[in-house]
């Protein structure tokens, strides 16, 4: 069956067709066949080049040799055990040797399910209710992150999705991302009552919305006079600017940080770092409840060692930045050329394009741009066989698969693509 088949018999079965709304594509997503290095292969005969990577998680690129005989290995002696094992402790240690704020580590099974659990050690440790998050940052589908992005910056949270009661939402504070003052007048009023401030230190799911100069650094001291914790939920930048993520990569370190995406080397993981200090409050040790029948299970420890040991043994970041450097360039040149007003903005390895003449520096700018517009460009880039994530509000993302000269065809695609786009 083809893809448009397929689809059609997957909405018989499957909500809208899919198991997670990001995958919903008009007329109808491609069904992937298979992946290798910086490819996807569909159903339909058709390979793109991958800036989509599982929205994050494939800094090696699809099925790494090296990730894929950790996994093959791993499978033939057992796929889950429910007693502790040697990775875990192996995983854990080398996440404590790369990442700044990490001393000690609980392995869970997916990003979601890492901030839940670090906002209930925060309000656990501190003995307060209150969080803070940012407009248009996002820290998976639970209650108490998913709060309306919408104007009311600093007020009181709404929630964004039915079946959330209010309740749920309303110890959630909101602000603008890199808005100095109205974090400050967040904290004047609320300062005494906030468990944590918890934050994408870059903004990856409304595009790709760079801190300004000192802002994470301001976080960190507002955070620490107020007693409150500074939570980094690196799911995406983790392991992707750098080995130690966003806190190394601008050496600000928050109390604790949420990790997952390329940290499980392709499969499922959510990891929950920090202090020590903090962790213990962590059942068993703690009154902090948290467990897991898959926490820390053989597969993903297995894939997530052997993935984030090559970027260790090989620290290939240096090439990345260079290749989303020269990315981020020549979309520019290709919008100017195709008199299409743009803003290009990344960091290492991420990256998005905006199309609109006016800054984005947090949700409601990023707001502005045309999203319809990216759409389309979507959609022409599709057909050139480029896959980028199908929003305006996703990040584009490389791999040390991906090679100088695919990078090359892809600003050759992304001009024709733009141009029709915009006919
Ligand atoms: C993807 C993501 C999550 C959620 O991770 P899942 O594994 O999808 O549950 C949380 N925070 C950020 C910043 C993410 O990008």
């Amino acid at each position: 069956m083809g893809s448009r088949e397929l689809f059609e018999e997957a909405k018989r079965y499957l909500v809208g067709g899919v198991n997670s709304p990001v995958r919903a594509m008009k007329p109808y997503p491609f069904f992937t066949a298979r992946a290798k290095g910086a490819r996807l292969y569909d159903v339909d005969g058709n390979s793109y080049i991958d800036y989509c990577l599982a929205y994050g998680p494939l800094i090696l690129g699809h099925a790494h040799p090296e990730v894929v005989e950790a996994v093959r290995r791993q499978a033939e002696l057992g796929t889950a055990y429910g007693t502790p094992t040697e990775l875990e402790v192996e995983f854990a240690k080398l996440i404590v040797r790369t990442v700044p704020c990490a001393e000690m580590v609980r392995f869970v099974n997916t990003g979601t399910e890492a901030t839940m659990a670090a906002i209930r050690l925060a309000r656990g440790a501190t003995g307060r209710k209150k969080i803070l998050k940012f407009e248009g940052a996002f820290h998976g589908a639970h209650d108490y992150v998913l709060v309306k992005a919408g104007s009311g910056a600093t007020t009181h949270g709404v929630p964004t999705s039915a079946g959330v009661p209010e309740e749920a939402t309303r110890n959630t504070l909101l602000a603008r991302f890199n808005d100095f003052q109205g974090v400050e007048e967040v904290f004047r009023r609320h300062g005494e009552e906030l468990a944590c401030v918890i934050l994408e230190p870059v903004m990856g799911n409304a595009g790709c919305i760079l801190p300004e100069e000192g802002f994470l650094k301001f976080l960190r001291e507002v955070t620490s006079e107020a007693g409150a914790l500074l939570i980094f939920d690196e799911v995406i930048t983790g392991f992707r600017l750098s080995l130690g993520g966003a806190q190394e990569y601008y050496g600000v370190v928050p109390d604790m940080a949420t990790l997952g995406k390329i940290a499980g080397g392709g499969l499922p993981i959510g990891i929950l770092a920090g202090r020590e200090e903090l962790m213990q409050h962590l059942s068993p040790l703690g009154r902090v409840y948290q467990a897991g029948t898959f926490n820390g299970n053989p597969m993903s420890m297995a894939a997530g060692l052997a993935a984030v040991g090559v970027l260790a043994k090989e620290k290939p970041y240096g090439r990345l930045e260079e290749m989303g450097r020269r990315l981020r360039r020549g979309l520019e040149e290709v919008c100017q050329d195709a008199g299409v007003e743009a803003r290009v903005y990344g960091v290492a390895s991420m990256l998005q394009v905006y199309f609109t003449s006016s800054e984005v520096r947090d949700y409601e700018s990023a707001l502005k741009a045309d999203a319809e517009l990216f759409l389309r460009y979507q959609r022409e880039m599709l057909k050139r066989g480029v896959f980028l994530p199908p929003s305006q509000y996703e990040s584009c993302f490389l791999s040390t698969a991906h090679t100088g000269e695919e990078v090359e065809l892809t600003l050759e695609r992304a001009g024709e693509a733009l141009r029709e786009a915009r006919a």
